[in-house]
Order: structure tokens, then sequence, then C-alpha cells
């Protein structure tokens, strides 16, 4: 038995044609209830038509043979099989090309609007946005999270089906050609376009290339929706109609923003939409998907309500630790078939437990008839072995109570009311409901409380970070990382001992007393001290701990040492200074350094390098070039003369980004490492690392003309509650974030610092939040990024980083 997404007669002779086979198989009339590309599906079965993709790491070719015994009769391979006669074996050139073709003949068979989405950044958000806003008015069919990809977008058309009337999907692409591929799957009557960023990112060219690229996707659609652009006008078909949105010129749609609302301009209306969200990218996307609504006629008054009522888009399922050691799945906003079947999937994966509970709630928007949903909500449960099932909501609660271990609740309220929560205990709990079920107040019972301010560090982004670095340096460049400032102020040894399973060449701290302290604690790879003193130069050869050197007298005198220590030849690098003017050798010292390093064996030098100034800045390019110029030339004088052949290094991880070409033999990575890009393109590419947490104390309930705190700077305008929560200055939140500038997140929402900041406690502002004792509240983390911080700090990431104080504790995770 199958979950059918599909119920699909067709003859091997149309097969033959559309895939299309190299040789054809003879004709017999089959039924395809599921197409399949995952050996470890449970969905594999004799109705399943199987697509063996090879990637780089992983070839279905291999598991054909237990795909066999497990039922699966129909397969399309791309090099030779050995399978018993019965089974049915489609030969073709590129298996993933034949599943695309597949799934386009699919897609051409319903005729009902489809909205394709692509762009840099904010295709899955203006996608997921849509769905929270047209959901009401559509039988909606979406790609889940982000299968956006060759792979993703055909397995998300494949589960069209004949109750659905709109669809929405997005295309990522990562080189010119893949999006034709893409069109010809989702063949979109609607086109929309969001921002494109810079070109190097996506490995194009130039930004002109990347953009003609993604117009393909749009060439057989009726309307572009987007932002009015000069360059989207320069390169836009002709013929496509174009409707538009802009801030600043004519367009269909004007935008003109205040405070936290939205004007809107439209044909003769001017109406007023309250942001739920202020930074400037939702504010963009927001703009696309009101144009999207005023273009499928979509009335007024509707979009003022529902706009607000947007929810943050999670990108991924997040896992958080609940009470008596279970932990949760939290996915309480969304709560379609297709997701549920990802989360399950997710949940199968969690090996923590054996004993895995589901809470889920009544499902909306399937595009099936309740009997048949349920039915196969049923089956994906029995199959995924879930212990026990908790449905909350009428519909789940008559349909699945013949499912074994099941019990229902007609709401959220009632199973809170009545359910002993302390009974979950050890087990792994998917907690997955849609929004109007609000099953975020069962994640607040149910996640272990934390009664303190603590810094989470999630190892994971960090090494999802390094790897999207790793991604656009060549091979054979090394890395070093600066772990220096206590790791950005994220903890050093922690971070440390996941970059030297990640093999990175070097370590850089500061001082030397950091590098002893990472030694004491077992890390063994190469550290570099970056601002060795004189008078931890003993120290540290006897740890092994590498200096940068950086003028004649710290170079002789580390050499003596090193002869006292009798432990020559010892490693040191050097700096060159190429006008940063901060430290490191220049031209004019090369005869004596020259003369001094070729006379000893007491140092070699190990790498030469230098540090840029404005690596982050556009505008300054001519000087990093420069910089760099001058540090070629340099360091070839050098080794000309030494007869040496040091590692090169000048990037760190604005040079990654900006001056790749100049890569040379290592970069030394910092604030990416830690989740902070050099713009906001970058910034979306990485994963945010540092959560800054706390909880409500206490909530005060002020008068009108009523004060708060030190100076009674806060005074009430109204009624207002008022919550304290125990984080100061002394924690290193700086204190003129306070009286209304700064704010922190409670429930999502933001709630204003209410007077001024104390040296343990701030005061904010909850009147309009529903807020209680308790609690979790966000500094910054996934949903306000440091990036935002510190700019109400007028200062850079760096310095918010490494200003929260080690009084702090810092927690790590993986996921
Ligand atoms: C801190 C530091 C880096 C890292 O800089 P980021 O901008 O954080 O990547 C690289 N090199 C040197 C010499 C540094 O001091």
């Amino acid at each position: 038995m199958g979950i059918f997404w599909l119920n699909m007669k067709i003859t091997s002779g149309t097969l033959n044609e559309i895939l299309p086979t190299i040789a054809s198989v003879p004709e017999k009339e089959l039924t395809l209830l599921d197409i399949s590309i995952d050996s470890r599906s449970l969905r594999n079965t004799e109705n399943t038509l199987f697509f063996a993709l090879k990637g780089t790491n992983h070839n279905a070719h291999d598991y054909l043979t237990d795909l066999y015994a497990k039922g699966v009769r129909y397969f399309v391979v791309s090099q030779q099989v050995n399978l018993p006669s019965d089974a049915l074996v489609f030969k073709v050139d590129d298996t993933l090309r034949a599943l695309q073709r597949f799934v386009a003949f699919y897609r051409k068979t319903y005729h009902f609007p489809v909205i394709g989405i692509t762009g840099s950044n904010g295709k899955t958000i203006v996608k997921e946005w849509l769905n929270q806003l047209l959901a009401p008015l559509y039988n909606i069919i979406k790609s889940p999270k982000s299968y956006n990809s060759q792979v993703g977008v055909p397995l998300s058309v494949i589960a069209i089906n004949e109750e659905h009337n709109l669809g929405i999907f997005e295309a990522g692409i990562s080189k010119p050609g893949e999006m034709d591929f893409l069109e010809e799957i989702i063949q979109p009557t609607i086109g929309i376009l969001t921002n494109i960023g810079p070109a190097h990112n996506e490995g194009f060219s130039s930004k002109e290339e990347k953009l003609q690229e993604k117009l393909k996707l749009f060439k057989n659609s009726e309307v572009l929706i987007s932002e009015k652009t000069d360059l989207i006008a320069a390169y836009k078909p002709e013929k496509l109609q174009w409707f538009t949105w802009s801030f600043n010129q004519p367009a269909h749609v004007r935008f003109e923003k205040s405070v936290s609302t939205l004007k809107v301009n439209y044909l003769d209306k001017t109406f007023m939409v309250d942001l739920p969200f202020n930074d400037l990218a939702s504010i963009e996307n927001i703009a696309t998907c009101i144009t999207a609504l005023l273009y499928l006629n979509v009335s007024v008054d509707y979009i003022k309500k529902a706009v607000p009522r947007l929810q943050t888009v999670q990108m991924r399922l997040q896992v958080k630790k609940g009470i008596n050691d279970c932990l949760l799945i939290d996915d309480s906003y969304s709560s379609d078939y297709q997701s549920l079947k990802i989360a399950l999937d997710f949940l199968e994966q969690q090996k923590t437990h054996q004993q895995k509970t589901v809470i889920l709630s009544d499902i909306f928007q399937s595009g099936f008839l309740p009997e048949v949903l349920y039915q196969k909500v049923g089956q994906l449960l029995t199959q995924n072995h879930v212990s026990r099932v908790i449905g909350i909501g009428d519909k789940i609660g008559s349909y699945l109570k013949d499912i074994p271990q099941f019990q229902s609740f007609p709401d959220t309220e009632t199973f809170l009311n009545n359910f002993n929560l302390k009974s979950f205990r050890n087990e792994t709990i998917l907690i997955k409901g849609s929004r109007s079920f609000l099953f975020e107040k069962i994640v607040a019972e149910l996640e272990e409380k934390t009664h303190e301010t603590v810094l989470e560090i999630n190892l994971d982004a960090i090494s999802h970070n390094l790897n999207f670095y790793k991604s656009k340096l060549k091979s054979a460049t090394k890395i070093m990382v600066m772990v220096k400032a206590f790791g950005y102020g994220n903890g050093s040894y922690e971070i440390a001992k996941l970059l030297a399973h990640h093999q990175v060449s070097y370590l850089g701290v500061a001082f030397a007393d950091e590098g002893v302290e990472l030694r004491k604690a077992g890390i063994k790879i190469p550290i570099i001290v970056m601002n060795p003193e004189n008078s931890a130069f003993s120290t540290m050869i006897a740890y092994q701990l590498e200096p940068e050197i950086y003028n004649m007298q710290e170079l002789k005198a580390f050499m003596q040492e090193v002869e006292n220590q009798n432990s020559h030849p010892y490693p040191i690098h050097l700096k060159l200074n190429t006008g940063m003017n901060r430290l490191g050798f220049t031209e004019k010292d090369f005869d004596e350094l020259t003369t001094v390093l070729s006379q000893t064996d007491l140092v070699k030098v190990e790498t030469i390098f230098s540090h840029l100034a404005t690596s982050d800045i556009p505008q300054e390019r001519a000087f990093t070039l420069k910089q760099i110029h001058t540090f070629q030339k340099w360091t070839a004088d050098i080794k000309e003369r030494l007869k040496i052949n040091p590692v090169l290094h000048i990037l760190n991880t604005s040079g990654i980004y900006n001056f790749n070409e100049y890569q040379m033999d290592m970069v030394r990575i910092g604030i990416g490492l830690y989740g902070v890009g050099n713009d906001v393109e970058e910034d979306a590419q990485l994963q945010n690392v540092a959560t800054l947490k706390s909880v409500v104390l206490q909530i005060n309930e002020i008068e009108k003309d009523e004060t708060v705190g030190y100076g009674r700077r806060f005074k009430a305008t109204k009624k207002s509650r008022i919550a304290t929560i125990p984080i100061g200055y002394a924690d290193g939140i700086r204190r003129s974030y306070g009286n209304g500038k700064g704010y922190v997140l409670i429930n999502g929402k933001k709630a204003a610092i209410a007077g001024t900041i104390c040296m343990d406690m701030l005061m904010a502002d909850v009147t309009d939040i529903d807020a209680n004792i308790g609690d979790e509240i966000l500094v910054f983390g996934n949903d306000l990024r440091i990036t935002e911080v510190a700019k109400i700090w007028e200062t850079i990431p760096y310095e918010v980083m490494t200003s929260i104080s080690h009084r702090v504790k810092r927690v790590f995770y993986k996921e």
C-alpha cells in the first residue's frame, strides 16, 4: 500500500517517448501511484517509478536490488543493471533529465494559474508569505520549504492533483543553463522576480548574465511581477507583460514607507497597511506580495487585514530541548500534507529516543477530500513508526480515531488544561499544527525553561558557515580561523575543537594566554598568536604557540628566547604592513630582515601575511588592490632573497567575498564563521550562530504617567505593562540601547526597552504583547540579527559580539 500522489495510467510506449529511453521497452500498461528517487523512502512499492539518480557521493544504481526486493518494478536507469526479468527497466542517458521530463509531461495535464518565483534572495519567504496570504482563498499546491533545485522542483510539482486551483513554486539556479529545465517543469503562468543580488554568489560572471538566466523562467508566462528597475527593463522580453512596484518611481503599485506602515497607491486607490516586520528585506518581500495580490484582484480590505498577520518563516525545522529530557521538533506554523511528510521523515531520523510522539492539528489546504486526506495521514503515521499521536481539532479527532495509540482533543486549550504535560518524558515530540491552533503555546509549555540569561551557540551553524566559505575557495587553499577574543565572544575551546575536527590549518588568537587555554584543553592544531608580548615568549614556546613577527626588535628577542630554550627551528609568521599602518614590516626593513633571517636557523618563516584595511568597502577597491599588489611585490622580493617558499595570505572574511581571486595559499576567516557577512546578500547564505536569550522575571501593570527605572526616563502615556528581564549593561548590553532606542523580542514581537538599562536588568514595554512571567526573550539571534542590533548601537557586529560579558553562560549545541 502506498501513499498515492499520482493516480496515473500510462503505457511504457509513452514513457519510451517522454523520458526518452535509449532502447525501447515493450508495450505494457502501468498504473503509477508514486515516483521516488530515495531508496530509503517508505513509499517504494510495486506502483512506484524509481529514478536512479547519480550524485557525487551517492549512486542510486547501487540500491536497485534492494528496491526490487521491496517490490519496486519500474526503474529509470542510466547504467547497465542486473534485475530479474519482470522488472521494467527504462534506460536513459541522464536520469535527472528523465525525471524532469516526466514531471513536465505530468504538469502539462493541469490548467490552473501557477506562480513561479525566482530571484537571489527572498524566494522562499515570498512563496511562504503568498501561501499564508492566499490560503484562505485558494486550494494551493506549493513547494515545501526551499525545494527549489533541479531535483526539488520536480518532486514538488509531481504532487499537483485535481483539487488544486493555484500553484506556487520557487526555482533556484546555480549556473547558466539550468533555468530552461525548471521552466519546463513549473510552466508558470504568473512570474515573480524577487531581488537580484551581486553575481558572484551564484556562479555567474555578471549580474546581467544572472538576470537573463532567471528571466528564462518566465518565457511562457502571461505576466512578470517585480520591482521596477532599469536592469530588468533592459533585459525583460518585449512581449512579456510587466506588472511593477516601486518605492521611488512611477509603477503600477507605488509604496511609501513610514515608521510601521506602508502606504500603497494603486490605480485610484490609496491605502495603508500595518507592517508586521520592519527590516528592509521584509518590506521588499511584503511589497512583492501585495503587488501579486493586487494583480490577482484580491480586495484592499482583505490585504489590509491579512498582511499584518504574516508570520516569520522558519527555514528549517527547529529542534529544542524539552522538559524531562524530551526533544521537541517545533513545526508549529504549517500543516499542509507535504510538510507533514517532511517533518515525519525528520522525526524518523532523530535517534535520541525510541519513543516518538506526534502532536498534530487538523490539516488544511491539502487539496484532498477529508476522508482521503486523513487516510493518507494515518498511513504516514503508521509507516513512520510513531509511538503515539495526539490529534487536536474536530476533523483529525474523528477521522484518525482508529489508529493505534491515538488520543484527541477538540482544541489546544482543552489539551493544555486536561493533559498531564509532566507525563512527557524521554521522548521526541513533533509538534505540528496550522497557525490557527496556536501550537506555539504547547511548545512554550514543553520547552525547558531557562531561568537565566544564556548565549546559545549553534555549532552546526558554524560548520555550515565554514563550508560556505570553503565553497568559495579553491580546494588547495588553506584556512586559518580567527578565534581571538574568546572566539569573537562565542567561546573558544568548543569552537576550536569543532574547527580541529574540520581540519582547518591554523587557529589565530590575539594573546598567548588564549592559546595556552586552547592547548590545555587539548587542541593540537597549529596556533598563531597575533599580538605576542615579549614577556610571553617562553610560555609560547612551552605550549608550541607560533608568533606573528612584525618588527626587528621583536624578531631578535624571540630568536634569543628560542636559543635559550634550545627549540630551533621555530616556526614564525611575518607580518607586512601594506597600508593598514598598525603592525608589520615595510620595504625599508627588508635589508636587515633578510640579512638576519638568512644567517640563522633559529627560526623558520612558515607564512608571510598582511591585513587589508578596506576589504569590506566597495568604494575603496583601488586601495585594497594597491595593498594586495604591494604584498605580492614584497613577498616576491623576500622569497627571492631568502630562497624560501612560505605560505602567503592576505584575505579576511570580506576579502574572500570581494577579492576572491587573491586567495593565495591561505585565507583568514573571522566574523563570517560567526554568521555575519559582508552584506545582506551574504548574510542570507550564512546561518546565525549566537543567540542571546533571557526570560521575563516579573510584569508590572502601571497607570498612565507612572515611570519606570532610574531617572524615571520612561513615562507611561497610557496604562501599560512592563516586563523586567535579568540582563543589563554588566552583561554587555550597551546602556545607550535603552530609552526606547533598542528592543528585545518577546514571543516574536518587538518590545521596546523602557527607560534606562540597569547593571543587571532591563525593562521592556509589553503593553501590546501577550507576554507572561517565564517567557523567553531574545536580545539577538536568528529573528533579530546582530547586524540589526549593531546598527542601533551605532557600531559594527564585531563589537556587539565581543561585548557579551563572560558572566553570561555559553551553551553549545548541535542539532
Ligand atoms: C581578526 C583578523 C582577521 C579576521 O577578520 P574578519 O574580518 O573577522 O574575517 C584576519 N586577519 C587578521 C590579522 C585579524 O586580526
